[in-house]
């Protein structure tokens, strides 16, 4: 078996667009999306980030603001900015990038978010809404996940969903979506017996570990849909590579879909941070949310 691949990258310029279309509808209203990141000190991975989420927010319509703190900001004066960006009704999402430098406590200054702008959905009510069923803004990455799959797929009900990792921002999220949706659920991580077998038991497998290529052939189903979510910088003949936790190669040859590193579920992140921030935003005006783009 040759598997189909899952094109992230095409499927994540369909949402973007599927973002801009709502957003200038909005703008009829006299309503403008807006965007605000916050990047506390240098770190080169997050800078990066930071500036293409900066330049896809604005292509898709929305406005941008971009808050560089210097390292040593204290926890006073950051929670001094996310209070401002709360009260601001320019802004309709707020994102800290994590990680944060290590004098700051990350929960502290994520649960000082209002819940409701909260588009990366690691706030403490958005993590119990979700676990409840309830509507809530959800982690980007698992709802890129979730939209790529119910494309492929169509109905998930039913089908066994094995999670490999149970991360707060990947792994625990992915599992409750999947639940939402009547999979089936397991969630393996580092202590978990047989790997391999578990594995195979899975219709659908996201991998979301951070070990280069961890999964191989032996641990997937003949036909089933695979999900890598793993992003490992590696070295290889001397050259610098990206890969993912799945063996591709391998992989490819067994399972009946996956996605690529990159290529994958990597696009799908940011074109979920823009569907969040302009569900956020007709939240916050009482208006009907945009179809498609929510779990
Ligand atoms: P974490 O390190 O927070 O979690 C990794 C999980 O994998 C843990 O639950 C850990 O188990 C489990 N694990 C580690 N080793 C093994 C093993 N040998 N067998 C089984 N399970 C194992 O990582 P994240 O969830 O933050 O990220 C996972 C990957 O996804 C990374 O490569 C990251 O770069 C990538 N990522 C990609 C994004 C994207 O936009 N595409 C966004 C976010 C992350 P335990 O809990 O027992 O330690």
């Amino acid at each position: 078996m040759t598997a189909t691949i899952i094109d992230g990258k095409a499927f994540a310029a369909k949402v973007r667009g599927q973002v801009a279309d709502h957003v200038a509808r909005l703008k009829g209203q006299g309503i403008t999306p807006g965007l605000a990141v916050v990047l506390v000190g240098e770190d080169p991975a997050s800078a990066v980030y930071v500036k293409n989420k900066g330049i896809q927010t604005k292509e898709a319509g929305m406005a941008s603001f971009e808050h560089r703190l210097p390292a040593e900001t204290s926890e006073a004066d950051l929670l001094a900015v996310i209070d401002r960006l709360n009260a601001d009704p320019a802004v309709h999402g707020i994102l800290v990038q994590l990680p944060l430098p290590g004098h700051l406590n990350a929960d502290l200054v994520i649960n000082a978010i209002d819940p409701s702008k909260d588009v990366d959905g690691f706030h403490i009510s958005n993590v119990g809404l979700l676990g409840t069923g309830q509507k809530s803004m959800v982690p980007c990455t698992p709802l890129g996940c979730l939209m790529m799959l119910r494309d492929h797929l169509g109905d998930l009900s039913g089908l066994n969903a094995v999670v490999v990792g149970r991360s707060n921002i990947v792994g625990k999220p992915m599992a409750q979506l999947l639940l939402g949706d009547s999979c089936t659920v397991t969630i393996a991580h580092s202590r978990t017996r047989d790997l391999a077998a578990v594995c195979r038991g899975a219709d659908i497998l996201v991998a979301a570990v951070g070990r280069p290529e961890m999964i191989t052939a032996d641990f997937i189903k003949p036909g089933a849909t695979v999900i890598d979510v793993g992003i490992n910088r590696i070295e290889r003949d001397g050259k610098k590579k990206l890969v993912g936790d799945v063996d591709f190669t391998s992989a490819a040859k067994v399972a009946g879909a996956i996605t690529p590193v990159p290529g994958g579920v990597g696009p799908m992140t940011i074109a979920c941070l823009l569907a969040n921030t302009v569900t956020a935003c007709c939240r916050a005006n009482g208006l009907s949310e945009p179809e498609g783009l929510t779990a």
